[in-house]
């Protein structure tokens, strides 16, 4: 018998009670939960194959299949945030000897080449400024120089605060044999989306956005023809965690029996599924249109400001992520603090080429009404007086 280790102390930050204050998120996300996601998250515990788990997740399913607009028998929601969606399509859709092409506006097509490099197939790249969009005259010059198998595009940027028209966009990729993957994290629910009858072949998104919900499911949906480009795969799929062929069965999506294949995330999906609720008892119309006039109410506010957005054409702006220029002379950090500080406002800075230059405003779900707009535009108004002091 050895001699048992001594066990060291508990630490002392445990002991005292959890202190989360409470915020305004009005950055790109997470947003506020509305209260009924908050209290399905306290709700009790239950196994991740009992029935009335796996009935919350066949709503789940149609929840999404909603908001995507889509009859796709593969959907559902990855165990994870919005770049477990990414990681997930593109370790299911892509083999080694597969070429994607990434259309880069911002950060979100660098990190998908990122991740699938990392996969060891190959990227191309068709890369725009951020706060312009491409055309489906540039992409298809792309599709007939590299011949990808993929086309990668993110419908809404929230680096950079533009939206992607998609229309015309799959049939496009189809006519030249390859797949469309979409990223609408930023934008689902805030602008209209139909995965269908836009014939996107993938499409994810995140749960703590629009819909409201803590950040940890990410919806995901993929049509028959990437389901077969799946099924004809020569190499297996890189990951155990996000194969989806596993996924598609816990969430019956086939013929057989759900299996385990790890423990859903329980109390998350029943958050999940109450963000979905609140968007199908609204209406997708509702809250599209909402999107659309708090952005405007925004946009003129910011105007009255004399501050200057980033993405010039209202047509390609992402309603639920506003981009700013910060003016010269000002440090962007002192106004985010100040709205924190005295407002308990979340407004956020810029990400990637823009950081430093930009501030980010997200308008999302929940917190999509006039008089959180309102109450941005005072804070920003009253940081920036203060700041020239
Ligand atoms: N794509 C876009 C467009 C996003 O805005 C985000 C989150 N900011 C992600 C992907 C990644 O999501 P997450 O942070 O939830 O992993």
């Amino acid at each position: 018998q050895g001699k048992v280790p001594a066990v060291s102390s508990a630490p002392k930050c445990l002991l005292k009670p959890i202190d989360v204050p409470n915020k305004l998120l009005m950055g790109p996300g997470p947003s506020n939960c509305p209260p009924r996601v908050l209290a399905a998250g306290a709700l009790p515990m239950l196994g991740h194959l009992h029935p009335e788990f796996t009935k919350i997740m066949d709503e789940v399913k149609e929840g999404i299949q909603y908001l995507f607009q889509t009859k796709n028998e593969w959907t559902f929601a990855i165990s994870g945030t919005g770049h477990a969606a990414m990681e997930a399509s593109v370790v299911n859709l892509l083999e080694p000897d597969d070429v994607i092409l990434v259309c880069q506006n911002g950060i979100w097509g660098q990190r998908l080449a990122d991740m699938v490099d990392r996969n060891g197939s190959t990227v191309k790249k068709l890369v725009r400024p951020y706060g312009e969009v491409f055309t489906l005259e540039e992409i298809e010059k792309g599709l007939q120089e590299h011949k990808p198998s993929v086309v990668f595009v993110t419908y809404g940027e929230s680096s950079a605060g533009t939206a992607q028209p998609l229309e015309g966009l799959g049939d496009l990729c189809h006519k030249y044999n390859a797949l469309l993957l979409v990223d609408s994290v930023a934008i689902l629910g805030g602008r209209p989306l139909f995965m269908d009858a836009w014939n996107i072949d993938v499409l994810y998104s995140g749960s703590q956005k629009v819909i409201g919900a803590p950040p940890a499911t990410s919806p995901i949906s993929f049509s028959l023809k990437a389901r077969e480009k799946i099924a004809s795969r020569k190499t297996r799929i890189r990951s155990y965690y996000f194969d989806c062929n596993e996924l598609a069965n816990y969430w019956a999506c086939d013929q057989g029996p759900r299996r385990y294949h790890h423990t859903g995330m329980v109390t998350s999906v029943y958050g999940l599924r109450e963000g979905l609720a609140r968007l199908a008892e609204e209406g997708l119309e509702k809250s599209w249109k909402d999107h659309k006039d708090c952005s405007e109410l925004l946009y003129q506010g910011l105007e009255k400001l004399g501050l200057e957005l980033l993405v010039k054409n209202k047509e390609i702006r992402n309603p639920c992520v506003t981009t700013i220029k910060v003016p010269p002379g000002i440090n962007w950090k002192d106004v985010t603090d100040y709205a924190m500080k005295n407002y308990r406002v979340e407004i956020a800075g810029g990400l990637g080429d823009l950081a430093g230059k930009t501030w980010r405003i997200g308008i999302m779900g929940y917190n999509c009404r006039p008089e959180n707009v309102q109450l941005v535009l005072r804070v920003l108004e009253e940081a920036l007086e203060s700041i020239k002091k």
